[in-house]
């Protein structure tokens, strides 16, 4: 007999994350975990050391709901700077509790029960529980590997007169896309035409490599008006544990944003806020060089991988590379393929049909590369002994 009443159906429903899965596998076999996505050195030790400072000058109470003001102003001058984007530091930003609670707050903000939104597969992971537990209806539109384009016809039929918003991520996460002008065109004329507004997931804007340019959506004409930008401290210095993330946009939208935020956590700890202020404000190199160190990591990974017989796509973005690991001949599918690959060769991987709903294509792996060189050397010459064992089975 049951002792209480069942509890939220779809959070029962729901796993823990496979980026926890997976640290948690790795550390339980000492691998080396290119899973989650975390860089392994910390970021600028001049931010780090503003945010020390700034425990010790007695600003510890609440910051302001919407953010810090001197932030606040970063992220609207960074907004201008980058992009070329007028954003009010007043009305147009809040500062939040990281990129995951920015996603979530502007989904509140957005959608009422009932409303479609149209998602993108593969999809970063917390995008669909949210909008299930809104109450929204998603609508999923799947990019095909290896090059990943936009499916017009299929992304035009996911439109229709309920709805209310599409959620884009780019530079992508896990496929390393960035979206192009003409694909970004193409879904600005969507949602003019379907008067529906786009909550754009930015966090890895300055993460771009091969030439390629991030383009924030909100840059397109008719977009601004419907567009929440948000944008993530964790990615832009490497301080992924930091979790301040921000969001700007119409001061229409921005002011029920802020209202999700009050709900959601309140507020940001001011001394990270603090110091993400003064790293937004750093010269261009600062934001060339992250960008062109991962792009020789991303390289150094990619060469590695071939040269065991991993198929890679290509990854214009972000921290990851996929690899096709079906001409490995491995008996079994991506979720064994992490799982053998973390326990006996001792690297962590990413399985990218968690990043499915439903039926998924089943050899494809996700690797970070957002490593020491070193670390990424080790990585490869233990998958070589692993590969050269050639096993043809999954673990039991
Ligand atoms: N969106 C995407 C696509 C991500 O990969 C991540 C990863 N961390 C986030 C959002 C969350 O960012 P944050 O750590 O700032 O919450
Ligand atoms: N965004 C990171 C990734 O994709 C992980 C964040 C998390 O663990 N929630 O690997």
């Amino acid at each position: 007999m049951r002792a209480v009443k069942p509890a939220n159906s779809l959070l029962s429903a729901t796993g823990t994350t496979i980026f926890t899965v997976m640290s948690a596998l790795a550390a339980r076999h000492q691998a080396i975990n290119l899973g989650q996505g975390f860089p392994d050195t910390e970021g600028p030790a001049d931010i780090v050391r503003i945010a020390a400072e700034a425990l010790l000058d007695h600003r510890n109470q609440y910051p302001p709901l919407t953010g810090l003001p001197e932030l606040r102003e970063a992220v609207a001058a960074a907004n201008g700077r980058f992009y070329g984007l007028m954003i009010d530091p007043v009305t147009g930003v809040v500062v939040t509790s990281g990129a995951t609670e920015a996603i979530t707050a502007s989904l509140m903000a957005l959608l009422n029960p009932g409303d479609e939104v149209v998602l993108i597969e593969p999809l970063y992971d917390t995008y669909l529980p949210v909008v299930k537990l809104l109450g929204a209806v998603p609508r999923l539109v799947r990019l095909q590997p290896p090059h990943w384009e936009l499916p017009r016809a299929a992304l035009e039929a996911a439109f229709g007169p309920k709805t209310k918003a599409l959620l884009l991520n780019s530079p992508m996460n896990p496929t390393g896309k960035v979206f192009t002008p003409e694909e970004l065109g193409f879904i600005a004329d969507l949602l003019r035409r379907h008067d529906a507004y786009a909550v754009c997931d930015e966090v890895y804007e300055h993460l771009v490599f091969s030439g390629a340019r991030h383009i924030p959506l909100a840059t397109l004409p008719g977009m601004a008006e419907r567009s929440l930008r948000i944008g993530s401290a964790g990615k832009t210095f490497s301080l992924t544990g930091w979790k301040v993330g921000y969001i700007s946009g119409p001061a229409a939208l921005m002011g029920l944003v802020a209202k999700a935020h009050q709900n959601l956590t309140f507020t940001t700890a001011p001394n990270l806020q603090r110091a993400v202020a003064a790293g937004l404000a750093k010269p261009d190199d600062y934001f060339a060089g992250l960008a062109s160190a991962l792009e020789t990591r991303r390289d150094q990974l990619d060469a590695g991988l071939r040269r065991l017989g991993f198929h890679t796509l290509a990854s214009a973005g972000s921290y990851f590379i996929t690899a096709d690991v079906s001409p490995l001949g491995f008996a079994g599918d991506d979720v064994a393929f992490c799982q053998e690959i973390t326990a006996r060769a001792g690297v962590a991987a990413i399985p990218v049909s968690a990043f499915y709903v439903g039926e998924a294509p089943r050899q494809y792996v996700r690797f970070a590369f957002c490593k020491r060189e070193e670390i990424l050397e080790e990585a490869l010459r233990r998958l070589e002994g692993w590969v050269a064992a050639r096993p043809l089975t999954a673990l039991a």
